[in-house]
Order: C-alpha cells, then sequence, then structure tokens
C-alpha cells in the first residue's frame, strides 16, 4: 500500500465514524507512524508504506477511533511556538492558554517580577514558556506527581529554568514571598461534565479540569492562599472557565485591585490580572 492510499483509507475510516478534521488527524498519525514531518507525506505520496508504520498507523487510527486525543497518540502538542510533550496525567495546552501567556509577559517585561510562580503547572507549557520567553527561573508546582514528571520533562527539552515543586496549590510557598503568580487552575463545573466533548471528559486528568459544584471552588482556595504568599503590590494572572469572570472578580473584590480582563479570539473574558493591595 502506498503512502497515499494509506492517507485516504484512513481518512476515510475516521469520516465514517463522524470524527472531526478527518484528513488533517489521518495526516497527522500517518506521519507519527512513519517518524516524519507532514510534508514528506507529499513528497512520498507514492512510496510503499513498511508493514512496520502500517501497523503503527493502524494502532493510531483504533485507538482514535476510541476517541483517545490525537494529540495522547502522537504525544505532542505546540503551545507559544513549542512542541510540548503530552500524555493522560496532563491537560492538553489550548492555544486559549497563550493569552495567560502574554499577559504575564508583558507585564514581566515592564514590572520584572523576581519571584515568579506557576500554580498547577500540568504539562508545564505556561511555566517553561515564561521561562525561556523572559530568560529567568520560574518556579512551578503541582498536586500530581504524574504530572510533574511530564512538566520536567518539557523543561529539560528545552533546558528551561524550571524549579518544579509538589503541593497543593500555593502550600509550600513563604509568606510575602511571590511577586508574580500565574495558574490555569480547575475551573469547570461538574454538572458541565455532561455536556464536554468526549475526547476531554473521558480522556484529560478530572483533577486538572474539575473544581467542584460552581467551578470556583479551586480559584476561591488559591485565592485565599495567594493573599498571603504574594508580597503585597505583587501580581496575579488566572485563566477564567466561561462565565466565571464574576465570580473571580467577587473574590478577588476584597484584597486585590487594578483589575485587567483579556478576552479570548472568540470574544470570552480568558484572562483576568489583579495586584495584590498593601496591608
Ligand atoms: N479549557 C479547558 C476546557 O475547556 C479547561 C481547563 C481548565 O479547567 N483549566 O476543557
Amino acid at each position: 500500500m502506498t503512502l497515499g492510499t494509506a492517507l485516504q483509507q484512513g481518512t476515510a475510516i475516521l469520516e465514517k465514524a463522524s470524527l472531526p478534521v478527518a484528513r488533517l488527524t489521518a495526516e497527522v498519525l500517518l506521519s507519527h507512524a512513519l517518524r516524519r514531518d507532514r510534508a514528506y507525506l507529499y513528497a512520498h505520496s507514492t512510496d510503499e508504506l513498511t508493514e512496520l508504520a502500517w501497523i503503527h498507523y493502524g494502532r493510531y487510527l483504533d485507538e482514535r477511533l476510541k476517541g483517545k486525543p490525537t494529540q495522547y497518540i502522537t504525544h505532542k502538542q505546540e503551545f507559544f511556538g513549542r512542541d510540548f510533550y503530552v500524555n493522560g496525567d496532563v491537560l492538553i495546552p489550548r492555544p486559549e492558554t497563550e493569552h495567560l501567556v502574554e499577559a504575564a509577559i508583558s507585564y514581566s517585561r515592564l514590572f520584572q517580577p523576581r519571584t515568579i510562580v506557576d500554580v498547577g503547572t500540568g504539562s508545564g507549557a505556561i511555566a517553561t514558556s515564561l521561562a525561556l520567553e523572559l530568560e529567568q527561573p520560574v518556579w512551578a508546582s503541582d498536586i500530581s506527581l504524574a504530572a510533574l514528571s511530564v512538566a520536567s520533562r518539557n523543561a529539560k527539552t528545552y533546558n528551561a529554568p524550571v524549579a518544579f515543586f509538589a503541593c497543593d496549590l500555593l502550600e509550600a510557598m513563604r509568606p510575602a514571598s511571590v511577586d508574580l503568580l500565574v495558574s490555569n487552575p480547575p475551573y469547570v463545573p461538574g454538572a458541565d461534565s455532561a455536556n464536554m466533548q468526549v475526547e476531554v471528559r473521558d480522556w484529560e486528568p478530572h483533577v486538572a479540569l474539575f473544581a467542584g459544584d460552581t467551578g470556583l471552588e479551586i480559584y476561591r482556595r488559591l485565592i485565599a492562599q495567594a493573599a498571603v504568599a504574594v508580597k503585597p503590590r505583587g501580581r496575579l494572572y488566572f485563566e477564567l472557565g466561561y462565565r466565571s469572570l464574576d465570580g473571580v472578580r467577587e473574590l478577588l473584590s476584597s484584597q486585590w485591585d487594578d483589575f485587567e480582563v483579556v478576552s479570548d479570539l472568540a470574544g470570552w473574558p480568558r484572562v483576568i490580572g489583579a495586584t495584590l493591595c498593601s496591608p
């Protein structure tokens, strides 16, 4: 079988199962089976598929048909211009989260925070991007040891100066030690799981997605801890869940000011920034 035929057949199988972007997915899976990039497929469409590549490709298609996200099959997702290794222990980095990184970078270029902490780092995509873009050390925590092993692998790949520590939110940080806190915390309300894409609900780690009944539960604990761990006039940036802006602003209202809200490309408020008031 040629690469061109394999691509057509794979696309047809995925289309039949009503999976989105069937052609692109088949290309990604076939090039992964060949351990080549996608451009290779076009230059070699009449080459014969080796038996080994054919076995790999068949397995990847089968996994995708069972609902596994493509990124967990290829173990790769691009974020802020770099490829990150991912597996089922971490959330697949989302393009919306790049707004959080951008906001933190803009702030940092102006105010040069010394101690930057990423809470709930997951794949480490945020912490690694910040450390590399700002060329400075970043601290990153996660409650999941499995996630931390993915995150440290990613930081190592890029030689990024990120120091990882295992703890619940900011519990391990000394009082008034953080200049800039960033986080994309779990914020999906439990009840939303019924309406979620199955790829997300059945495959991505629940500890990274779900917060509790309202979706504000982790923000509430994180904001309470942040008021202690962040230095007076230090800043935070959080990613926001759907419809969580008002709730999060309310939680911040008593001790934080200088609010900044960034919308994503779909027009949803996606990032909130705030500064801790002086005591
Ligand atoms: N944005 C993710 C989703 O919609 C959730 C990420 C999170 O909970 N922080 O699936």
